[in-house]
């Protein structure tokens, strides 16, 4: 086992990767680690200077590529699935990330105890049509997660093995990394303000799509961290409120027809109260969602993945 994997996750870079691979190279010296580049369907050059990379330090470079642009999360996972370090750090190819950050993120890692520690740009040198937003998303994934982070896709972070094990980056996770180790038990969460560069080569490959995505993510993710396990307890939920709230709606609308028609007095039809449409609608849209609740129920059972349950300690 190493002590550091260095995964890097990298698509069109390559004007920076043997810059960024020097780089690290000076900061870590002697010490034992591996850089885990994850070519993600690049159409430059970059898999050819991965590769001699890896011919001038065999011991320590890993190449991965992909046979398609996946994106981001794609090459997270298997950067992860990859690593051997006791502590792993991820980092953006495109040297905005700085090397000189990793000794100190490793220490917060093996003597603070953290089991994630998260950069944190404080100072960006980013466009403020990004910075804006970023806040927002930021605000809201703090509010939704309960994480008390401030930089949530923050490129440069760092794990304790055991979390990039037990996670899976899927689609496009890797916006919400803390979240997932949370999910998984790993919830102690800290941070770190690192120095952030101008992007020196190439383009941002991510434009301003990433924040509707990104929204939508945090939707999912939400609900399934939540319930993913116990779907009918959302759904169930949803339903029986809907369902009886316009229940007692529709039962209050016929019972006061059926006592003017037994004391004789003249009424309005029933179809000319606006309320009995709400109701039945209500009723419908209610049981619909008890229907979404049991099909959920039957898909999470055929989970091969359903007893994954994260065990953190073992006597025997
Ligand atoms: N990246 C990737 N696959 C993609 C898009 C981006 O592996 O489909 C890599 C990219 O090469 C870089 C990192 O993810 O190493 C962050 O991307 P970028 O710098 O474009 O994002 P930004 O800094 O604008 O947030
Ligand atoms: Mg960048």
């Amino acid at each position: 086992m190493k002590d550091l994997s260095i995964v890097i996750p990298l698509f069109n870079e390559e004007e920076s990767l043997p810059e960024l691979k020097a780089w690290i190279d000076r900061v870590l010296g002697d010490r034992s680690f591996e850089v885990i580049f994850v070519d993600d369907g690049s159409r430059d050059a970059s898999w050819d200077i991965i590769k001699q990379l890896a011919a001038d330090d065999t011991s320590r470079v890993v190449g991965i590529r992909l046979a398609r642009n996946y994106g981001k999360s794609a090459g997270l996972q298997l950067g992860f699935r990859a690593a051997k370090g006791k502590v792993v750090i991820t980092m953006d190819a495109d040297l905005q990330d700085s090397p000189e950050e990793i000794p100190e993120l490793e220490r917060k890692i093996i003597e603070d105890g953290f089991d994630l520690v998260s950069g944190w740009k404080k100072k960006r040198h980013d466009p403020l049509s990004k910075t804006i937003p970023t806040r927002l998303y930021n605000a809201v994934t703090r509010w939704v997660s309960g994480i008390e982070l401030h930089d949530f896709n923050c490129g440069l972070k760092a794990y304790r093995f055991e979390v990039v094990k037990a996670i899976e980056v899927q689609g496009e996770m890797h916006r919400y990394i803390p979240i997932l180790a949370k999910a998984a038990g790993f919830d102690r969460i800290g941070e770190q303000v690192v120095q952030h560069q101008a992007r020196k080569y190439g383009s941002s490959k991510f434009g301003i799509e990433r924040f509707i995505n990104g929204f939508l993510d945090l939707m999912t993710i939400g609900f399934m961290s939540r319930f993913s396990r116990k779907p009918m307890h959302f759904f169930g939920l949803l339903g029986v409120l809907m369902f009886l709230s316009s229940f007692s709606g529709f039962s209050w609308i016929a019972v006061g027809k059926l006592i003017s028609i037994l004391e004789g007095n003249p009424s309005k039809n029933i179809t000319e109260i606006s309320a009995f449409y709400v109701s039945l609608t209500g009723m419908v849209f209610g049981l619909q969602f008890f229907l979404a609740g049991f099909l959920a129920e039957m898909t999470t059972r055929n989970d091969t993945k359903r007893h994954n349950y994260q065990v953190s300690d073992n006597i025997n």
